[in-house]
């Protein structure tokens, strides 16, 4: 599994989210199942992607709902 610095997952899982969630709003709107399901679809993976990715370099552990400069599980820099 390739590495990708937390502040690049983050970014990528906060913007992906937000388009799928867009995506899956006007699927509603228009009244097609199809954008819809393709909007939530995207917004599985994107939360698969975050639990997968967004991890401590240092300890490998998950780095939940922090969006701080250090792990909170071992205190270390994310960007070292
Ligand atoms: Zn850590």
């Amino acid at each position: 599994m390739p590495y990708i610095p937390p502040k690049t997952v983050r970014i990528v899982y906060i913007c992906v989210l937000v388009g799928a969630a867009l995506a899956a709003l006007l699927g509603a709107v228009l009244s097609s199942t199809a954008v819809m399901i393709a909007g939530m679809g995207v917004m599985l993976l994107d939360v698969i992607f975050h639990f997968l990715w967004y991890r401590c370099p240092h300890c490998g552990r998950h780095l939940g709902r922090s969006w701080g400069d250090y792990c909170p599980r071992c205190g270390k820099k994310l960007d070292a």
